[in-house]
């Protein structure tokens, strides 16, 4: 049958949805499936500040490796698991081996901050703050391990319980930054209300900056805007030298990129940094005000 859950938890009927609720539901018992079976893998992408060229923390981006399908991309899945509450299960999961593998860095002398990318659901999760301090405690970790990744759209959906969950995490030491910044609908003023350390520039100003100026000029002030608020301010779809010369001269704190890495499977984070040389120092800065 077509039902689709309402914001305010009515369940409706919905003609219109019959023939895409079938395909819905049998996704979910997809997902169910998926996670039951061990087919998502954690895959990390390593942040790397853009004056040292220093690997400063890493963000966990959840792969699904489907047995017929191969590798499914998270924008074929998270929207999906979004709309049916699976994003939860999924969350805990990432929150779970981003945990495990923060932990088994630090003790092989790699201690990095890793970001995990959280969505509506998450923040309107009242018991999302006690989860991390349980998930720190077991594994033996500082908030400070964390930065998590919300976007403006995320925070809009339901912005005063946004703010008391963000307000919770930020209390504990958490790190809060915002994805995909300029994509979205927030409005500076509420910006400026909510307890965030970082702005993430979305990759869709930066890919091509180098050949567009008006990709340069809103990620320019977007830099500004971001210190000029106190934040840290992470460029994300470096793909070129050039891009990353020219967001250093633009005073961008960190980036992250396929010129760098791609993301990566979570056990092939320590060979990589031990292979990690930054191929061009920008300068000797000490950056480690916003690291
Ligand atoms: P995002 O959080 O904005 O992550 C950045 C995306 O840009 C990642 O795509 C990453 O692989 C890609 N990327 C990084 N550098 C480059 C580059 O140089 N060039 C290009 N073209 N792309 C680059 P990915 O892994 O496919 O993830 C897509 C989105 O799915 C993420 O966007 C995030 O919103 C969501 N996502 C991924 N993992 C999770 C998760 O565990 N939980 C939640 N809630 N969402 C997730
Ligand atoms: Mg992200
Ligand atoms: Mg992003
Ligand atoms: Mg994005």
């Amino acid at each position: 049958y077509a039902a689709k859950q309402r914001n305010d938890g009515a369940v409706v009927y919905d003609a219109a949805m019959d023939k895409s609720s079938a395909k819905s539901l049998s996704l979910l018992t997809e997902l169910r499936n998926a996670a039951e079976r061990n087919e998502f893998r954690l895959h990390v992408q390593p942040k790397i500040s853009l004056q040292t060229g220093k690997v400063v923390g890493m963000e966990a981006l959840v792969r699904w490796v489907h047995p017929e399908r191969g590798n499914v991309f998270p924008d074929e899945f998270i929207p999906f698991a979004e709309q049916t509450g699976f994003i939860r299960v999924l969350t805990r999961w990432v929150m779970e081996r981003s945990a495990e593998l923060c932990r088994e860095l630090a003790l092989k002398g790699h201690p990095l901050k890793v970001s995990v990318n959280l969505s509506t659901r998450d923040l309107l999760d009242q018991d999302l703050p006690a989860k991390f301090a349980d998930l720190l405690a077991r594994h033996k970790l500082t908030p400070g391990s964390f930065c998590l990744e919300i976007t403006e759209s995320a925070i809009m959906d339901d912005p005063v319980r946004a703010q008391q969950t963000l307000e919770r995490l930020s209390a504990m030491g958490l790190d809060l930054s915002i994805d995909d910044f300029g994509t979205g609908y927030s409005s500076l003023a509420y910006l400026k209300r909510l307890p965030v350390n970082e702005l993430k520039i979305d990759k869709s100003f930066v890919l091509n900056m180098e050949n567009d100026e008006g990709d340069t000029k809103i990620v320019r002030s977007t830099i500004d805007l971001g210190h000029n608020m106190g934040l840290r301010v992470v460029a994300e779809g470096i793909e070129s030298e050039a891009v990353w010369r020219l967001l250093a001269e633009l005073g961008c704190d960190q980036g992250q990129g396929y010129f760098m890495s791609r993301p990566i499977p979570g056990d092939q984070m320590i060979p990589w940094l031990e292979k990690w040389q930054a191929p061009i120092a920008i300068a000797q800065t000490d950056d480690s005000a916003v690291a």
